[in-house]
C-alpha cells in the first residue's frame, strides 16, 4: 500500500510562506501583482482562473483578470500584453489555455515580456532550463510544483529511470528538463508510443500527463514505483479523476498523489510562489 503525497497539506505550507513574503515585500513598498488573460466561456478555465484569483488575493498579492470575448482578435490580445509588459504595477502575465482557434498561442506567448513569464514559456525562459542555467527565471508552474513533491517526499532522482507521459509545453517538456538537470535518466512517450505499459514498467518515477481518465493501473507500475498523476478529467458523471486509476495503483506503488489533491493544488501555491519570485527579481535582481 502506498504512502499518498499530500498535494494540499504541502500547498498550504507553501501559501503560508508565500504570504508571509508577499508581507515583507509590502514593508518595502513592493506590492506583487498578477494579470490573468482569458478569452472565450471555457467553463473549465473559467473555474480555474478564477480559483487563481481568489487565492491570490488571499494570498495579498494583486490580482486582475483581463477576460476578452471568444471572438477577439490577435492583435487586441497583442495589445493587452504589451500594456501588461509595461505596468509596473504586474510582475506576473498569465495567459490562460485553450485560447480561441484564430489566436496563435505561441505568438502570445512570445510577447509576454520575460520577467513577466509567469507560466515560463517564453522561449528565453524555456532555452534556460534546457540549458541548465544557474539564474533565476520562472519555470512552468505545474512541473515546478512536481519537483518540489518529489523533493519533500525524499525522492531519490540520480540515475532513476523516469518515464513521463505526455509531451506538452506546459507539463511534459519542462520536467524532462528539470528531471534530467537532477540526472535522472528519462524517457518521454506520447500518443505514438507503442507498447507504453512495457515501457512504464521499468519506470522508477512515472509522471503521467495524459489526459486520459484510467490511462495507467496497477498493471503498468513498477512495485514500489513513484506514481505522479497530473491528469484532471471530469467524467460523465461529473466526477474529477486523474489518468490513473488510484484505487488498483495504490496498491503497487511505493508513493502516489491523489486526484484531487495532489498536483492540482500545488500548481496553484507554485503559481503564488513564482509571482512573488518575480515581483523580488525585478526589484532587487
Ligand atoms: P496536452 O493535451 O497538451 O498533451 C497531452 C499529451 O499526452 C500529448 O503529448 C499526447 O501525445 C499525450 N497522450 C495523449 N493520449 C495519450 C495516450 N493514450 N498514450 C500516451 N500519450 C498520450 O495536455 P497537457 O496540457 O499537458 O495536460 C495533460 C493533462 O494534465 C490534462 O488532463 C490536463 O487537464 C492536466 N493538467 C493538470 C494540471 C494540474 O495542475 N494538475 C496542469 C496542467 C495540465
Amino acid at each position: 500500500m502506498a504512502t499518498i503525497i499530500d498535494g494540499r497539506s504541502l500547498a498550504k505550507t507553501i501559501n503560508t510562506q508565500t504570504s508571509k513574503r508577499v508581507a515583507k515585500l509590502n514593508q518595502q513598498g513592493i506590492h506583487p501583482g498578477i494579470a490573468v488573460v482569458i478569452a472565450g466561456d471555457d467553463s473549465a478555465s473559467l473555474i480555474y482562473t478564477r480559483n487563481k484569483h481568489k487565492k491570490a488575493m488571499k494570498l495579498g498579492i494583486n490580482s486582475v483578470l483581463k477576460k476578452y470575448p471568444f471572438n477577439v482578435s490577435q492583435d487586441e490580445l497583442l495589445a493587452e500584453i504589451d500594456k501588461l509588459n509595461k505596468d509596473d504595477s504586474i510582475d506576473a502575465i498569465l495567459v490562460q489555455q485553450p485560447m480561441p482557434p484564430q489566436i496563435d498561442s505561441r505568438i502570445i506567448t512570445n510577447a509576454i515580456s520575460p520577467e513577466k513569464d509567469v507560466d515560463g514559456l517564453n522561449p528565453l525562459n524555456l532555452g534556460k532550463l534546457f540549458a541548465n542555467q544557474n539564474t533565476n527565471y520562472p519555470i512552468a508552474c505545474t512541473p515546478r510544483g512536481i519537483m518540489r513533491m518529489l523533493e519533500e517526499y525524499n525522492v531519490k532522482l540520480k540515475g532513476q529511470n523516469v518515464v513521463i507521459i505526455g509531451r506538452s509545453i506546459l507539463v511534459g517538456k519542462p520536467l524532462l528538463a528539470l528531471l534530467n538537470n537532477a540526472d535522472a535518466t528519462v524517457t518521454m512517450a506520447g500518443r505514438s508510443t507503442t507498447n507504453l505499459s512495457r515501457l512504464t514498467q521499468t519506470a522508477d518515477i512515472l509522471i503521467v500527463a495524459a489526459g486520459v481518465p484510467h490511462l495507467i493501473s496497477a498493471k503498468d507500475i513498477k512495485a514500489g514505483a513513484t506514481v505522479i498523476d497530473v491528469g484532471i478529467n471530469r467524467l460523465s458523471t461529473g466526477k474529477l479523476t486523474g489518468d490513473v486509476d488510484f484505487d488498483s495503483a495504490k496498491e503497487k506503488a511505493g508513493l502516489i498523489t491523489p486526484v484531487p489533491g495532489g498536483v492540482g493544488p500545488m500548481t496553484i501555491a507554485t503559481l503564488m510562489e513564482q509571482t512573488v519570485d518575480l515581483a523580488q527579481w525585478r526589484h532587487h535582481g
